[in-house]
């Protein structure tokens, strides 16, 4: 047995749209409990790759494993929903017309009265269960967002993959709503996938980064290495942001 799980194993992905390839050759891993942070600049690729994982992008190539099992490769590709895999985006969508605890039970399965005690007990945890039979326009954007947190961690997800998911937040209220969210995940042992363009958010989440340019990863390593010893120069002009 290994000592850790690899969640996730990505190798060789490729995609392209109309011909122009945008994601080339990129190979990452995620074990169990880890936080691995996709970042590069807008446009490199890093939302297409994890829509690739996702399943709602088709790749021209690679291999992507989920728990040791092919979900997509020469075999065939299996449907997102069947992928065991959580989806948090920007925008978080949920649904208006379902209560706050209606919304996380939403994609869990079994008897109803233990899929309202696993919304209740999430909802517990991200201390909005005042808010259980509200909807959603009644709740602030950073409310919305750890309910869009509590419904994609409900049915347990082997891998968690997040698109930007705090770039839509008032400044005072992300630093509280990443931190929580972290602690959140670290404690279901989700392997997580962020993607970002924020180095701050990665050095602040990441327990590794794969820096990513042009469709392709240029480095990976501890927050601490990829800031402190950056593989070119590209690579430390895009982290000179950071203050
Ligand atoms: P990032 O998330 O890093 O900003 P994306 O993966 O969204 O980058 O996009 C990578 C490249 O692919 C960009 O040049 C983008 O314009 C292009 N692209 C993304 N989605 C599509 C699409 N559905 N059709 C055509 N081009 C796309
Ligand atoms: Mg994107």
């Amino acid at each position: 047995m290994p000592l850790t799980t690899l969640r996730l194993q990505v190798d060789d992905l490729c995609c392209s749209f109309d011909g122009r390839q945008v994601v080339s050759d990129v190979t990452l891993s995620v074990a169990e409990g880890q936080v691995m942070c996709l970042l590069g600049p807008s446009g490199c690729g890093k939302s297409t790759t994890l829509r690739a994982i996702a399943g709602v992008e088709i790749p021209d190539s690679g291999t992507i494993r989920i728990d040791g099992a092919p979900v997509f490769g020469p075999e065939g590709s299996v449907p997102p929903e069947h992928r065991g895999v959580g989806l948090i985006f920007q925008d978080f969508a949920l649904f208006p017309h379902l209560s706050v605890a209606d919304n996380v039970a939403f994609g869990l399965k079994g008897r109803k009265k233990d899929k309202r005690a696993r919304a209740h007990a999430l909802l517990e945890r991200v201390h909005l269960e005042r808010y259980l039979d509200s909807y959603p326009h009644e709740l602030s954007g950073g409310e919305q967002q750890r309910v869009a947190l509590a419904r994609a961690i409900a049915p347990k997800p082997r891998v968690m993959l997040m698109d930007e998911p705090f770039s839509g937040l008032d400044n005072r209220l992300r630093d509280g709503i990443r931190d929580e969210t972290l602690a959140l995940l670290k404690e279901e042992g989700t392997a997580v996938l962020l993607v970002t363009h924020e180095p701050e958010e990665a050095m602040r989440m990441a327990d590794e980064i794969a820096l990513m340019r042009d469709g392709r990863i240029v480095q990976r390593g501890a927050p601490y290495n990829v800031y402190n010893a950056p593989a070119d120069r590209a690579a430390a002009a895009f982290f000179s942001d950071i203050n």
